[in-house]
């Protein structure tokens, strides 16, 4: 890491950052916080300066769902790894999901990766916990123990997993709001999911894999969100992937529910088309995933749910495989795609340069909604005096041909090999030091 500039003695001053998209303005950092924001501002002889004409300021990004892989399967990702994609990738908090071999399911495991997180340095890592043990689906997990402890766990998730059990769903509900928590489902009722490979519709027909139907995630967020509403809980539905899971989620938030949702940038953007045709053939398992690419419609639904804030979130879903899980057939490939060094670029591609959204807009759902959430401290706030300086600078302008050789990912499984898209995190700062300036790390 670089230790010369932002030490707590001498300051960095971003001189003309359009902060959240509008005119630009210097930002001077000290002490790991924003001091001043203006025009014009003076800097002290020791204080470094970074050119940011034309660069758009966000607050630092925040991913609710994020696989770290550590412990376990550190031949995918660790802890260094994917932060470090994390920070090139705009962000400076994640939540790192608990499907880990050991399950993130006790208070030892989530003060593990929390400290290896702190001791990477890249980005804020906070463990998401398990609900149920070993992701199992029959018996609680420590919740309490977790929310208790230094890594002061507040999601919970059984994600890779549906937690299916409508009991242990409505304990798990009753169980975290003594400490302000949430339960973060993946929607995938299990009987109607045997076997899929990929959405249930015309195009699985036409290939003759089996299909993953958008009544297999409706029917549990439906079901979760009267269990959420009949026990007075949050609940937070993840990677939502079907216009009719949108449908859901306007009703339940229409009721008054404290029911809350995120999209992926990949389900914004690829539809189940590619599985049969695409610029890497047919049957490629690179678009293989879990909830799997839908139809155009369903596409459409969640870009129009996300702008007018039906959907509160992106949230990656960053799931990283090596080479070996993923270059096999269709049906024996892992399901997953890495996505925190392209999230911002497919969010501007699928919602800004669609006019869908803004770049308030932007801040909206991939900081401040997240962090809101995950109840998440010092991430996601306002760019303004005396906030935590947890900034993203970003140039909207650039378009490029992605290319996951430079990637700091341990894995390489991207979606988006071939296409051209737009825009290029410059620089993140974390609590005033920077993770990355020139698009690369320090
Ligand atoms: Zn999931």
């Amino acid at each position: 890491m670089n230790d010369r500039i932002g030490t707590t003695r001498d300051g960095i001053v971003i001189r003309g950052a359009r902060i959240l998209g509008g005119e630009p303005a210097d930002i001077l950092i000290r002490d790991g916080l924003l001091v001043e924001i203006g025009q014009g501002l003076s800097a002290g002889e020791s204080d470094e300066t970074v050119e940011a004409e034309g660069l758009i300021a966000l607050p630092g990004l925040v991913d609710l769902h994020t696989h770290l892989r550590e412990p376990g399967r550190e031949d995918a990702e660790t802890v260094t790894t994917g932060t470090r994609a994390a920070a090139l990738g705009g962000y400076t908090a994640v939540h790192a999901m608990a499907n880990t071999d050991p399950v993130a399911d006790t208070a030892g495991v989530v003060e593990q990766v929390w400290r290896l997180g702190q001791e990477a340095g890249y980005c804020d890592v906070q463990p998401v916990g398990a609900v149920t043990v070993g992701l199992g689906g029959e018996h609680l997990a420590e919740l309490g123990a977790m929310a208790d402890s230094a890594a002061r766990v507040r999601v919970f998730s059984d994600d890779g997993r549906c937690v299916s059990d409508a009991v242990l769903m409505r304990r798990a509900l009753e169980y975290v709001k003594a400490f302000d928590g949430v339960v973060a489902q993946h929607a995938q009722e299990p009987r109607l999911t045997e076997g899929a490979q990929m959405n249930e519709g015309a195009v699985s027909g036409r290939l003759g894999l089996t299909g993953w139907p958008a009544v297999a995630e409706e029917a549990i967020i439906s079901r979760d969100c009267l269990l959420a509403a009949h026990v007075g809980s949050r609940l937070h539905i993840c990677h939502v992937s079907t216009a009719g899971s949108v449908e859901l989620i306007r009703w339940a938030k229409s009721k008054g529910w404290d029911v809350t949702a995120e999209v992926t940038p990949h389900h914004l953007l690829l539809t189940d088309d590619l599985v049969e045709d695409s610029p890497v053939g047919s049957y490629n398992p690179i678009y293989k995933v879990n909830p799997p690419l839908r139809t155009r419609a369903d596409v459409e639904a969640l870009r129009a749910a996300l702008a007018d804030g039906t959907i509160d979130c992106v949230a990656t879903d960053h799931a990283p495989h090596p080479v070996e899980d993923k270059e096999a057939e269709w049906a024996a490939a892992a399901m997953g795609m890495i996505g925190l060094e392209t999230a911002l670029a497919v969010v501007q591609e699928a919602m800004v340069e669609t006019g869908l959204l803004d770049w308030a807009g932007v801040a909206e759902r991939m900081s401040c909604a997240p962090a809101r959430i995950g109840r998440l401290r010092g991430h996601g706030q306002p760019i303004e005096v005396g906030a935590p300086a947890n900034l993203t600078l970003y140039d909207p302008a650039v378009r490029a041909a992605v290319d996951p050789a430079g990637y700091a990912s341990k894995s390489r499984n991207t979606p988006y090999q071939g296409l051209t898209l737009p825009g290029r995190v410059v620089a993140t700062f974390l609590r005033g030091r920077p993770t990355v300036l020139d698009g690369k790390l320090t």
